[in-house]
């Protein structure tokens, strides 16, 4: 860690990322430091069926991780080039979408789609969302907070984010910055509020949007836990959601049991450090624009009954389980 600490001097008493930091290409997994400035060349293949997905253009990227200051609102070092060029600070950087992939853009029932990948297991650690028009598939707006338990003791969390954010040189930066999910909660509402995708007064449903998540865990099971916990009504614009994993089964007819196994299939490089909520969010936002690009129309997947949300309703038959 002193080593990580000599190394990038941004926060003064942070682990620093990179230094921990694995970047997974084609299922090679490499120490970040070692390729922080290699250039990642975008997959030109798709499936064969497929229409041939180059919106990663250009051709060379050089992906640089994301500062997680920045993400929550609270980069102080936006004038010292040294830290710009070392961290991202354009979110869209990562979700540059090509023209010639409009060719087979559908019409859409909804217009934003917003990719949500929770982390967490006991309590929500981190809250990541990316709005993306379901239109053009451009990245619009992001929101991250990362989220502080409320019911666990100190060193409890101490240990906890240790051993998650740890391993990425970002526990330092948890600590900094995370808020009860409470206050995530409130944060989030505001943010939705400026991009009209909700309003409190309209019955509080999203507003031509739905969540698009890999799996059904995260609304169906950990945000009706986080509810609970944080002693807080289910708010009912999480009611429903698009599982992609459904869609893309039923779209491309072929199984994939995650987020991985997309990106493998559809021979998307994956960037950055997976299980770091902000990286797997960019992930699956660009197997979505990917799958919108191939001609896939997005619909609801699953719903919760509201005269009793403890039910939820699947769409489709051919699902995964
Ligand atoms: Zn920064």
């Amino acid at each position: 860690m002193a080593f990580a600490r000599a190394f990038v001097p941004f926060p003064p008493s942070s682990s620093s990322r990179p230094s921990l930091l694995f970047l997974t290409i084609s299922h090679l997994s490499v120490p970040f430091q070692s390729i922080r400035n290699l250039t990642v060349s975008a997959s030109s293949s798709a499936l064969n069926s497929s229409a041939s997905m180059e919106m990663e253009a250009p051709k060379t990227h050089r992906w640089r991780p994301m500062c997680l200051y920045y993400t929550q609102g609270r980069c102080i070092k936006m004038d010292d080039a040294t830290h710009l060029e070392k961290f991202n600070h354009n979110y869209s950087a990562d979700l540059k979408v090509n023209a010639t992939c409009l060719n087979r853009l559908r019409p859409q029932d909804l217009d934003y789609l917003l990719v949500l990948d929770l982390e967490g297991k006991v309590e929500i650690l981190e809250f990541p969302v990316l709005m993306i028009d379901a239109k053009t598939m451009e990245f619009i707006d992001a929101f991250h907070r990362f989220v502080r338990p409320s019911l666990m003791s100190k060193q409890k969390i101490m240990e906890y984010i240790e051993g998650k954010y740890g391993r990425f040189g970002v526990d330092r930066i948890w600590h900094d910055t995370a808020i009860p999910f409470k206050d995530v909660l409130q944060e989030f509402e505001v943010w939705m509020t400026n991009h009209h995708l909700w309003e409190k007064d309209q019955g509080g449903s999203l507003h031509r949007a739905a969540f698009v998540t890999c799996g059904n865990w995260d609304l169906k099971t950990m945000i009706p836990k986080q509810c609970k916990i944080s002693k807080i009504k289910m708010p009912l614009y999480f009611m429903e959601w698009i599982n992609l994993k459904d869609i893309y089964l039923n779209f491309y007819k072929r199984t994939a049991t995650g987020m991985m196994t997309m990106m493998r299939q559809l021979e998307i490089p994956v960037w950055g450090s997976h299980h770091l909520g902000i990286d797997d969010a960019k992930n699956i936002a660009r197997v979505l624009q990917h799958m919108l690009a191939d001609g896939v129309v997005l619909q609801i997947t699953a719903r919760r009954s509201t005269a009793s949300p403890d039910e939820v309703n699947f769409f489709f038959g051919n699902r995964i389980r």
